[in-house]
């Protein structure tokens, strides 16, 4: 099996977008992702997956912090900048909580301690335990076979 052939088989499987967000020392720093998974309740954790060559490795290394924030329908334009795709001309307004850039209107932004870091094939995951959510209501932005598409509840009886 090649890449493409397995890319196009995970892309069956339709997510939201996130955005990641650490501190880059002063400054913050963000990448598009949708490898993310809540995993613990008690305690409370999640992950992300990060690719061993992508800067945001290193910056969340060093920070030991990071943000997930869940975009809304209205964040294309900034998924796509984050994910080195197309440039936001009137850049990106950050806010911060417990000192961790956050993304604006985000439908939840959900901020991390890295807890524990293991490297899996050209992925490294990081483990986060929860310290701060925060949210605001909207519609999330999806993300299937490829392509940006929005979401429409239909109800099942
Ligand atoms: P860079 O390429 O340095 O940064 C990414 C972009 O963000 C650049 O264009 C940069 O200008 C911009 N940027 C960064 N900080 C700021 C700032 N402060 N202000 C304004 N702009 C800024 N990759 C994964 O490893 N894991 C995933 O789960 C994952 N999921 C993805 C899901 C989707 C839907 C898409 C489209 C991409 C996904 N990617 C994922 C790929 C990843 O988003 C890109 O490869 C990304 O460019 C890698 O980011 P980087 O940290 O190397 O940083
Ligand atoms: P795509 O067809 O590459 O993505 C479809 C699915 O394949 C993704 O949702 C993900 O599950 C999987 N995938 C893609 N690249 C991967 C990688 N390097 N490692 C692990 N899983 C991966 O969609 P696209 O429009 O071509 O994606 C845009 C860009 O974003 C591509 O460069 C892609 O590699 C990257 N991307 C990376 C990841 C990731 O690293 N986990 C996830 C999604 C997209």
């Amino acid at each position: 099996m090649d890449s493409r052939e397995f890319r196009n088989a995970m892309g069956r499987f339709a997510t939201g977008v996130t955005v990641i967000t650490t501190n880059d020392g002063t400054d913050a720093h963000g990448m598009t992702a949708n490898a993310f998974m809540s995993i613990s309740l008690e305690p409370k954790l999640i992950t992300i997956s990060i690719d061993n060559h992508a800067n945001m490795l290193k910056k969340i290394k060093a920070s030991g912090q990071y943000a997930v924030n869940f975009l809304s329908d209205q964040q294309q334009d900034i998924s796509m900048n984050f994910a080195g795709q197309k440039k936001k001309e009137d850049g990106v307004d950050f806010g911060f909580i417990q000192g961790v850039p956050v993304i604006k209107e985000s439908l939840a932004s959900v901020v991390c301690d890295v807890e524990q870091e293991i490297v899996v094939g050209d992925h490294t995951l990081f483990i986060g335990s929860v310290k701060d959510v925060k949210v605001t209501d909207g519609n999330p932005l999806t993300f299937y076979c490829g392509k940006y598409g929005d979401y429409r509840q239909k109800e099942y009886a």
